[in-house]
């Protein structure tokens, strides 16, 4: 019976002396400029002339490693050697590709230290944070080798006399996997194990940011024999080899996860049928939220407050399940506040690699650039009731919560994906609920209240494809909190839930009729 990974307890004196030890190798190793990724098809690794230097979101002289980029020739090489090999995939029984990803996660246990250090510095997570990626990532192989051995033999339907009826799944062809930074590991890992273990063969296409992480999971992939004309992996460029692949004939689905826009490109792409294509693109994208938790009134502000200032703030609130909106109800709204406020301002503030850290650099120049603009922005139309302090080397954002601020608003409306939060009063229960759901959004919320009947009423009113009650709005599990949304959050079911792999198979439905009168003798 599938059980969730544990994470690591780093109350423990060795666990925490064991990632400092991996992340003391890792330094080594980027100091020797050992770290690197690459292009891999058909099991072979592939140097192009363009690099990608991945630096330290702490410390932006640093290069933490270097990708060669993928080039679009690349991408049609990996294209003909998943054509090639895409019916002995298919054909290699359900058992042992449940059996291949049960070998993917023991090897993702073995190497836990190092895919953690590796994860804290390309992706800048803080620790508790990237062992949770890796034990989500371990989850979903085993969870889905459990749903695939359910889902791999035909099911017998209804039994009429003289007719065997039967319904079988058959895997969709060539999945093309564009994956995220944020969960470097666990969702690029999650969408590419539902593919193969589906029968389909699969290209993954990482964050330009988290190649890095991408190749060591690519390694893994193939070390766990995954065949290798069923596998490839392409770091590059999104708007070059990503688009290259989503506009093929050959690929037959589409799994993203990432920002709207993108997303909404690559729907409206994949309409468009190319020469030659065969095959109406399936397409499944896992895409952004403004998620809100409501205080109630008489809510317990003690947890309200944990898990608020956890759901906004922990990974600098680069979660796509992070809380972005608080609503408080009636006289909640000061103290609850107050004492958010006052939260905010003890949380530990610095580099992933430092144990306590809670909010850190975020991902990018780039983004941290663009998250103080919002910031600068709200500033002229909002009150902000508090703004943190923040080292001034590295991509760091401060912990800003904004007060009263008008539904009307970007700041209200628009993802950040940083560390800020727009907070607002709200006259009940029924009207906060009203306010939270009031958005383009739909992926996740949380409640904290001690009245049974607002939590019926959250129940029927609330929704988001993850509400929480009487806990944050982050940290989903595998097969316990089946995780994603819908409205503009997306489309398609939800990771790590019973209805997942199903997105990737074509059901058959066969009928025979058994009331002839005996077969033709067959020599065996
Ligand atoms: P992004 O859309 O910029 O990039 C995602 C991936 O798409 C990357 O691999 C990128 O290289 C690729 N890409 C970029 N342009 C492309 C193009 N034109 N064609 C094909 N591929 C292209 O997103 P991001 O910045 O990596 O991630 C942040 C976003 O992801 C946020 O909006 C967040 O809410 C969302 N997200 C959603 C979930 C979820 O489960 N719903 C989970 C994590 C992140």
């Amino acid at each position: 019976m599938f059980r969730n990974e544990p994470i690591t307890d780093f109350s423990i004196a060795e666990n925490r002396a064991a990632v400092e030890t991996a992340l003391k190798l890792l330094h080594q190793r980027i100091a020797n400029n050992e770290i690197y990724a690459c292009p891999i098809i058909n099991g072979k690794e592939l140097r192009n002339k363009e690099v990608f230097e991945r630096h330290d979101p702490a410390d932006f002289r640093l290069v933490i490693g270097r990708t060669s980029l993928a080039t679009e020739a690349d991408a049609d090489a990996a294209l003909a050697s998943l054509k090639a090999g895409k019916d002995h995939w298919e054909e290699t029984s359900v058992a042992e590709r449940a059996a291949t990803l049960r070998r993917i996660a023991a090897q993702m246990r073995s190497e836990r230290l190092a895919l953690a250090a590796l994860i804290i510095r390309e992706a800048g997570k803080p620790w508790r944070e990237a062992d949770a990626d890796i034990a989500e990532a371990i989850d979903f192989c085993e969870y889905y080798a459990d749903e695939m051995l359910r889902l791999g033999s035909p099911f017998k339907l209804m039994d009429v006399l003289g007719e065997d009826n039967q319904y079988l799944y058959q895997p969709r062809g060539i999945a093309l996997v564009i994956s995220p930074w944020n969960f470097p590991l666990a969702i690029a890992c999650g969408m590419t194990v539902a593919a193969l273990v589906t029968g389909n063969c699969a290209i993954l296409k990482p964050a330009e940011s988290t190649s890095l992480i991408g190749y060591a999971f690519a390694k893994i992939v193939l070390a766990a024999g995954v065949s290798p004309s069923a596998f490839a992996f392409l770091p590059g460029r999104g708007e070059l080899i990503g688009r290259r692949l989503v506009h093929s004939p050959d690929v037959a689905m589409i799994c993203f996860t990432g920002s709207r826009a993108v997303g909404l490109e690559i729907l409206n792409s994949a309409a468009t049928l190319g020469l030659g294509q065969t095959t109406i693109k399936k397409v499944i994208l896992e895409l952004g939220g403004k998620n809100a938790i409501i205080v109630d009134e008489d809510a317990d502000l003690d947890e309200a407050v944990k898990g608020a200032l956890n759901s906004a703030f922990s990974y600098a609130g680069q979660k796509c399940s992070a809380c972005s909106r608080i609503i408080v109800v009636g006289g909640a709204y000061e103290p609850f506040l107050r004492r958010f406020c006052d939260a905010a301002s003890n949380i530990i503030v610095g580099p992933a690699a430092e144990s306590g850290t809670l909010l850190c650099p975020v991902i990018d120049v780039a983004s941290q650039k663009r998250i103080l603009a919002v910031i600068a922005e709200s500033e002229t139309n909002a009150h902000a009731a508090f703004k943190g302090s923040t080292p001034t080397e590295g991509n760091y954002v401060p912990a800003t919560i904004f007060r009263d601020v008008a539904t009307s608003s970007s700041l209200w409306r628009e993802e950040v994906f940083g560390p800020v939060v727009a907070a607002r009063q709200a006259a009940s229960f029924e009207e906060a609920v009203a306010l939270a759901i009031d958005s383009q959004y739909a992926l996740t919320g949380a409640v904290f209240t001690r009245t049974p009947s607002h939590i019926d009423y959250a129940k029927r009113k609330f929704k988001v494809g993850n509400l929480y009650i009487n806990r944050g709005c982050t940290g989903a599990l595998v097969c316990r909190q089946p995780f994603g949304g819908f409205k503009l959050s997306g489309v398609g079911s939800k990771a790590g839930g019973p209805d997942y792999l199903l997105q990737f198979m074509e059901p058959r439905a066969i009928t025979e009729n058994t009331m002839r009168r005996g077969f033709t003798p067959q020599s065996t």
